[in-house]
């Protein structure tokens, strides 16, 4: 079994999760990149002793990615089991991070999965299989306020048991970042003060802000020599903007604060 990976609750996750899936119903977590999604089901997965599969959705993935496909072996054809395929065979969590991504395809091969048939269909095979009693579809979403990024259905939201995430209050974000990399608590502090500062400057027109996983990386560069003000401008400034002016602005605040 593998070890438990460190998780902060920052709300009722937990418990949510826990009955979520003891209900056999899907779940799907809202939220900005960075805010701790995937490492939660990850959590949740080794707190509930269960196999997970992550498929991390893009414009390209399909049904057939996720389902299914024969292959050619030799002079025959074989059928290969997708990831869904066998979660729902063997009662596996199967966690779609960004869902909104894939093609519409998708959505419609997990629906009947998501309410109380609980099956997928094999459409190559001709096939309908019945969920494995201890099989939960997870699902993650960034939801439409960001330019750049799909929306999901309301038809389909429906469908799942939801939760936001997003940045945790500024003790717990620095509780994350000392377990997270050990670094020390007056670092994590000024590095949890740079990111509310930035996250207040909506003005500035950015389409993600700084997340909690950018702040986890400026803490690693930092624990492991670097210079903590480049480590701020390599790890949290630099990938929020290409726009040279943004940059600049963004370094000298951030050089007054660590
Ligand atoms: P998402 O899936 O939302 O994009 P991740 O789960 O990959 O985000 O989180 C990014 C990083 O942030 C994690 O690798 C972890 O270091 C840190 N992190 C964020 N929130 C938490 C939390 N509540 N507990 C522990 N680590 C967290």
């Amino acid at each position: 079994m593998k070890k438990t990976p460190y998780y902060h609750e920052v709300g009722k996750e937990v418990a949510v999760f826990e009955k979520t899936y003891e209900n056999k119903l899907p779940f799907l977590l809202k939220g900005p990149t960075g805010t701790g999604k995937s490492r939660f089901v990850e959590y949740m997965a080794a707190r509930l002793g269960k196999k997970m599969l992550t498929i991390a959705c893009n414009e390209e993935t399909s049904s057939t990615d996720l389902v299914g496909r024969y292959i050619i072996k030799g002079k025959e054809t074989v059928w290969l089991d997708g990831p869904l395929t066998k979660a729902v065979k063997e009662g596996f969590i199967i966690y779609l991070d960004e869902i909104a991504e894939a093609r519409p395809d998708v959505i419609v091969a997990i629906h009947p999965l998501t309410d109380h048939r609980r099956e997928l269909y094999i459409d190559k095979l001709g096939e309908t299989i019945k969920a494995h009693p201890g099989f939960m579809l997870v699902a993650s979403f960034n939801p439409g306020y960001q330019r750049g990024f799909k929306e999901l259905k309301p038809s389909t939201k429906q469908r799942f048991i939801a939760m936001s995430f997003s940045y945790p209050e500024a003790p717990v974000e620095q509780e994350i970042l000392v377990q997270e990399t050990g670094i020390s608590k007056d670092i994590a502090k000024k590095l949890v003060t740079i990111a509310a500062k930035i996250r207040n400057l909506t003005d500035l027109g950015l389409t993600e802000t700084v997340s909690t996983r950018l702040l986890v990386d400026a803490a690693h560069l930092i624990r492991s020599g670097l210079p903590k003000r480049l480590a701020v401008h390599v790890a949290v400034v630099e990938p929020l903007s290409d726009e040279y002016e943004i940059l600049q602005a963004l370094r000298d605040l951030t050089d007054l604060l660590i």
